[in-house]
């Protein structure tokens, strides 16, 4: 049994990063279905339009998101 750490309980959806619990099997923001559990750094966006954050990561909608994820 592998002895990987998990990141909380979220993953991270490989199109737009946001993250859902590991339960969910599709994104609610963009429909993507393939997901990643190696993922770093958590941001939470409240107001995309006023976030330096947001748009460069280029996140539209607001949300908890991965900074980075390794697919
Ligand atoms: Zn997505």
């Amino acid at each position: 049994m592998a002895a990987r750490r998990k990141k909380a309980y979220f993953k991270a959806c490989l199109k737009c990063k946001l993250l859902v619990p590991l339960n969910v099997e599709e994104c609610p923001n963009c429909g993507g279905r393939e997901f990643s559990e190696e993922w770093e750094g958590m941001v939470t966006v409240v107001d995309p339009e006023n976030s330096v954050i947001a748009k460069r990561l280029n996140i539209a909608k607001p949300g908890r998101y991965a900074v980075k994820l390794r697919a």
